[in-house]
């Protein structure tokens, strides 16, 4: 377990105001915005199935279709760089930087590119690394990683970005969005055009073409991969699709999940680097492919549906536990749903065993999910594993075991409730319980909890019958005369 494991994280940002209200502030926006694109498009369930079966598909057969897609990037005139993880994948690149004896890396938002800490690996070796993603700018200025997924500075407010762009500009900006983006595009522009290579991430490789896909806003990209001599990217192994048919499909699933956008802004796609006769292109191109962990998915009928991801961030967005404690709390790149099923996955072990604990189990992620991840599941799953390899905690097992003894015998569970209606006798008020007691305490900081009813359901069930075979329908619940079950009233 890591030494400040999730709880401990959590809590520090519960005490964050600010950070709540950015982080829910943009959540918020982002998923009323997909609803109503979503919406206005129609027939939204189909394209989820259609986006499903279209990953299902390729990760069923990934092998095929990675060495596809790899063969076709060489008959382009790419290389190809397999790693079989994150060190093999960094050296990769550090050993191209070296070749070309880089000075100035210039890079796109790439998720995968925290994964493996390429940014340290360059700059160990002399290299100065830029990004020029707006918010991975912001963040990279703070010195911090990023928090969401599509949104890495969502937990900063404009009056934090502010200062940060003020302190490294040297100039009194104010929190106007046209300052801001002015400054950071006036500062980056001159960076695309001495860098020496440009780094970019990848959102789909087309195998029936080996072309490189990428979805951006903000048209950095495009800069990242044109201008500097050569053009390096850096990708997960399942990131693929068998054919530009199948990447129509992508087309409206991912802006409309990250974003609530209609379309992308930038959808550019790269095969191969710049012929001879072309105006523009990077003269070197590199892909680096990345397992890490992915390929042990592979064959698990439990997980290998984690690879179909296409990390739109929309679960993050739904998430009632990612929206109040932002992606950091997660102590993982991958933070939210995703990341508490995927980092566990790929770092099998103590350290980020807790990550599937940070789940309400509401499922909101699934339903958001464009391609139908059962991560609720998963992270079912994945705490039975970590139950099964004895990592859960004495005082967790102790509380399962009573559990179980309780509810194996009728007998014992009756005699269990009969004692709880006379014991809560000490600390029910006007039919709650308020009191911070034992493991109610979490309940009961922020509403009633419930008390027994003075029947069970089991215990009136004949009464009922009786009358209902008699052709008496109950009163209805909260009517006069009503069977007294419990009702827990919220305090807000
Ligand atoms: S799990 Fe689904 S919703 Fe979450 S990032 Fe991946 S594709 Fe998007």
């Amino acid at each position: 377990m890591s030494q400040t494991g999730i709880r401990e994280r959590a809590k520090s940002a519960l005490q964050d105001p600010l950070l709540q209200q950015a982080v829910q502030f943009t959540t918020d926006r982002l998923r009323t915005r997909k609803a109503n694109v979503t919406e206005t498009f129609g027939r939204w369930q189909a394209w989820r199935d259609r986006g499903r079966d279209i990953r299902a598909h390729t990760i069923a057969h990934l092998d095929f279709y990675l060495q596809q897609f790899a063969d076709n990037v060489r008959a382009a005139g790419g290389h190809v760089h397999f790693a079989a993880d994150a060190e093999e994948a960094a050296q990769a690149i550090v050993d191209i930087a070296k070749k070309r004896r880089a000075k100035l890396v210039v890079k796109s938002k790439s998720m995968v590119s925290e994964e493996i800490h390429l940014n340290r690996h360059l700059e160990d070796e002399g290299v100065q690394v830029v990004e020029t993603d707006l918010g991975e700018y912001i963040i990279q200025l703070a010195g911090e990683t990023p928090s969401h997924i599509i949104i890495p500075s969502i937990h900063k407010t404009r009056e934090q970005i502010r200062e940060l762009f003020t302190k490294a500009g040297g100039e009194n900006l104010t929190t106007d969005t046209k300052a801001l983006t002015g400054f950071a595009r006036r500062t980056l522009r001159t960076l695309f055009q001495s860098a020496d290579i440009g780094v970019t991430g990848c959102n789909f490789g087309i195998a029936e073409s080996g072309t490189v896909v990428l979805f951006t806003n903000e048209g950095n990209a495009d800069m990242v991969a044109n201008l500097p001599r050569t053009h390096v990217v850096i990708m997960g192994m399942e990131r693929i699709l068998p054919s530009f048919a199948d990447l129509e499909v992508f087309s409206h699933l991912l802006p409309k999940s990250a974003t609530g956008q209609n379309v992308i802004t930038y959808m550019s796609c790269f095969t191969g680097p710049r012929r001879d006769g072309e105006a523009d292109g990077a003269r070197e191109l590199h892909v680096v492919i990345l397992d890490n962990g992915r390929s042990r998915q592979l064959g698990d009928a439990d997980f290998q549906d984690i690879l179909h991801c296409i990390r739109c961030g929309a679960c993050l967005n739904v998430c009632p536990v990612y929206r109040q404690i932002g992606g950091h709390a997660y102590g993982s790149v991958y933070p939210g749903p995703v990341g508490a099923v995927l980092t566990p996955l790929l770092n099998p072990g103590p350290e980020y065993a807790d990550l599937p604990y940070a789940s309400s189990l509401c499922g909101a992620c699934f339903e958001a999910c464009p391609v139908q991840i059962p991560l609720h599941d998963m992270l079912v799953k994945l705490r039975r594993r970590h139950v099964a390899q004895g990592l859960a905690k004495r005082g967790e097992r102790a509380a399962f075991r009573g559990f179980r003894l309780v509810f194996a015998r009728a007998g014992r569970y009756r005699a269990i409730i009969r004692s709880g209606r006379l014991g809560q006798v000490l600390v029910a008020r006007h039919g709650g319980i308020d009191a911070r007691i034992g493991p109610l305490r979490g309940w009961t900081q922020t509403r009633r909890a419930p008390v027994l009813a003075k029947r069970s359901f089991r215990e009136s069930w004949p009464g009922l019958r009786q009358e209902l075979r008699q052709g008496n329908r109950p009163p209805a619940a909260g009517t006069e005369g009503a069977p007294a079950h419990e009702t827990a009233v919220n305090k807000e």
